[in-house]
């Protein structure tokens, strides 16, 4: 829970405006890790809500799709949305305001943290992998294991081939 006291910004008109310092170490955002959270944010009162705009930077716990291996993926992503003033819904919004005119951003933040996930994470471009035989990380050093260079659909092939001249 990362929570803000917007409250000031209820009774005043549009225009008005609140700035924190978002300085977080890890976060378990629901269902993702941060190592930290770091940004500017300013919260501004517009008509029928409060606008937060900012810019986050931060660290994702990921697990890299070649040597499965967790990695840390850094990211910086811009905040632009509106919150609802308390006890009134709205089409379009998804976020609104306690009775008390507190705001817990965690939601917010999550929602952008999972934008930034790369859709195969890598923990770097040219990971290795896995062996598929023995299951070593070939990051880390080589195997014993023999893998035939060739590629599968070339064997077939070649197999095709002898078989005709015999
Ligand atoms: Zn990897
Ligand atoms: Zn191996």
């Amino acid at each position: 829970m990362v929570e803000f006291d917007l409250s000031p910004l209820l009774g005043v008109r549009p225009g008005e405006q609140l700035a924190f310092e978002l300085d977080e170490g890890p976060q378990r955002l629901e269902d993702i890790s941060v190592s930290f959270l770091r940004g500017s944010l300013t919260f501004i009162r517009v008509q029928g809500g409060v606008l937060v705009e900012g810019r986050v930077e931060t660290q994702i716990e990921l697990v890299c799709v070649r040597c499965l291996e967790p990695f840390l993926f850094d990211t910086t992503f811009d905040l632009e949305e509106t919150i609802g003033l308390p006890g009134r819904r709205r089409p379009g919004i998804t976020y609104t305001l306690t009775p008390e005119g507190r705001f817990d951003i965690a939601p917010l933040l999550r929602e952008q943290v999972w934008v930034e996930v790369p859709i195969k994470p890598l923990c770097r471009p040219d990971c290795h992998g896995l062996c598929p035989v023995c299951g070593q990380n070939l990051n880390e050093g080589t195997c014993g294991c023999h893998i035939d260079p060739v590629d599968p659909r070339m064997a077939v092939l070649a197999s095709l081939l002898t078989g005709e001249r015999e």
